[in-house]
């Protein structure tokens, strides 16, 4: 059953500043609500506890992408959609305009956001598994000041994140990528759209010389939470295009996951397909 709508408190701060003032009064009792898209279905299904939120969509701070400082900075709000209509995402980072592709449908793209993405902390969300491939960096804002974690230590397990009550994710800073490189995306589902990922890998290289010089794979439903594929990308790394250890990567790659079983795939299933997906990234690498 839904929840009572008149249970729920909803506060509409009209800038970045009084935001962090209401969520540093009581920390923990207001809940930031950005596009609601994650939201919406458990408080549809009944199941949304906090009767107090903290609606986002008035605080202009946490919007826009720019391009500065060798960075691009991705506001917490930016959406979907925003990724997929900027070009300097197409230019720098590929993958992120084919994660937001592949969540959910247009509606959804107008409305979900990078932030909330990373902040519902779900392990098959469709941008952690790109962000991590690209080295990001998220800012986190309270009114004890700034502060930036590395993307790949943000998640601690399980819906728990290095994000503190009386924190927002303010922004997502990424690199942009140096030298030549390759991107690569693939998202398992069972349909092409509309889908909860199975599996899913990006992953982004840079080749000098025809040898892998860095390497970092990111992977969304093959554990607790998005993760790096550290294991496999050790093998990896500093080996030459022309003979890639792809079966040794494959092997290591299964130290790195600890998949589930759950209504959408077998445990087994999710191990071989990613080690599957794998192969298949690196025999494009081997391309180059
Ligand atoms: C039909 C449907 C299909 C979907 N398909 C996909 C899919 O294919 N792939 C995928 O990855 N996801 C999918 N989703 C999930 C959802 O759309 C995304 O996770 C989206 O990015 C959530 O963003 P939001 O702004 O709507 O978050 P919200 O629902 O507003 O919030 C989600 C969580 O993040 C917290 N939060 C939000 N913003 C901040 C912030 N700035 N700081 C701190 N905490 C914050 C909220 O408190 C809440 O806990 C789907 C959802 C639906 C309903």
């Amino acid at each position: 059953m839904r929840g009572y709508l008149p249970d729920f408190d909803v506060r509409v701060p009209a800038s970045l500043g009084e935001a962090l003032a209401l969520l540093a009064q009581a920390p923990g009792t207001l809940t930031p609500l950005a596009g609601g898209t994650d939201l919406m279905v458990v408080y549809n299904a009944g199941r949304l506890k906090p009767t107090r939120f903290l609606d986002l969509s008035r605080i202009d701070e946490l919007r826009g992408i720019r391009e500065a400082a060798g960075a691009m900075t991705f506001g917490a709000l930016s959406t979907f959609t925003d990724l997929r209509e900027c070009a300097a995402v197409h230019r720098h980072f590929p993958n992120l305009v084919k994660s937001a592709r592949a969540t959910g449908a247009l509606a959804i793209q107008n409305r979900g956001t990078l932030g909330g993405n990373i902040a519902n902390a779900s392990p098959a969300a469709d941008t952690p598994p790109s962000l991590l491939a690209y080295g990001a960096e998220v800012e986190l804002l309270s009114v004890r000041g700034s502060r930036r974690v590395a993307y790949d230590r943000f998640h601690l397990g399980y819906k728990v994140m290095d994000l503190a009550p009386d924190e927002l994710v303010a922004a997502i800073h990424v690199p942009l990528p140096t030298g030549r490189g390759f991107h690569y995306f693939r998202k398992v589902g069972t349909r092409q759209a509309q889908a909860i990922s199975k599996v899913c890998l990006a992953a982004w290289a840079r080749v000098e010389g025809g040898v892998v010089a860095d390497l970092r794979i990111g992977l969304g439903s093959v554990a607790p939470a998005p993760i790096r594929a550290r294991h496999a990308e050790a093998v990896l790394l500093g080996q030459a295009l022309a003979t890639l250890p792809i079966e040794a990567a494959q092997a290591a790659l299964l130290e790195d996951i600890s998949p589930i079983g759950d209504i959408r795939a077998t445990a087994r299933y999710r191990s071989v397909v990613t080690r599957n997906v794998l192969g298949h990234m690196l025999r494009e690498l081997a391309t180059l």
